[in-house]
């Protein structure tokens, strides 16, 4: 899962970016409406927590850029204690949900978890259930025939994303977006090892390859 920040305030930016990479999100983090409209623009989050009071563009602006590009990424605006009518506005805009600050880390994170949720078709229960797999997003477990497994935190994100995305084809260039940040050096293979090793654990047919484009698992009997 990838996560936009946009948080002009270092401290609380630094905390909230950190806090999300230990709940193993990839978080991409900026500074300025300016550059968080230019990043919405070019390439694809999985969630935007998005601060309203930035300098240079403000955030609602950068809200209604993307409402208006009919991009409905799942967004979650910060507001000030006193500020009613940002948070009315943001609504209004097209913000998903909102957090007063200051906030506790835990809050934003199972807020998160629910806009992911009902971003992923509506899906009501929190567990993400594929055949034998099942994944759960808030405690990170995931169990294979029952029995609870461990996965690297690459390996659990491209199995959340697959999962979430079941019958539809993901190219490449979103998986590996999905899975890595500005900034972080990504080996040229680095998505088929962790497909590779996916396979290895829920077999071989599990994940599809797309020739050209990229992968997809089919979608599981119980989905609709
Ligand atoms: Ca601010």
């Amino acid at each position: 899962m990838r996560i936009l920040l946009v948080e002009d305030d270092e401290l609380l930016g630094e905390g909230t970016r950190k806090g999300l990479n230990q709940d193993g999100y990839t978080v991409d983090w900026v500074k300025t409406g300016t550059l968080a409209d230019q990043a919405l623009k070019t390439e694809n989050f999985d969630l935007v927590v998005l601060d309203l009071g930035l300098p240079g563009l403000s955030g609602i602006a950068v809200l209604e850029y993307l409402r208006d590009r009919g991009d409905d990424t799942p967004v979650l605006i910060l507001t000030a204690r006193d500020s009613i009518e940002d948070r009315v506005l943001g609504l209004d805009k097209g913000a998903d949900d909102y957090l007063v600050k200051p906030f506790e880390l835990n809050e934003l994170l199972a807020r998160l978890r629910a806009l992911q949720r009902r971003s992923a078709g509506a899906r009501a229960a929190p567990l993400l259930v594929h055949g034998d797999i099942s994944l759960d997003p808030a405690s990170h477990i995931v169990s294979y025939k029952g029995e609870p497994i461990n996965l690297s935190r690459r390996e659990f994100a491209l199995l959340q994303v697959l999962l979430e995305n079941a019958g539809r084809v993901l190219s490449r260039e979103h998986l590996t977006q999905s899975l890595y940040g500005w900034g972080e050096e990504v080996d040229s293979n680095a998505l088929e090892v962790h497909v590779h090793n996916l396979r290895k654990r829920f077999g071989q047919d599990f994940i599809r390859t797309v020739r050209g484009i990229g992968y997809t698992i089919e979608k599981s009997k119980d989905q609709k």
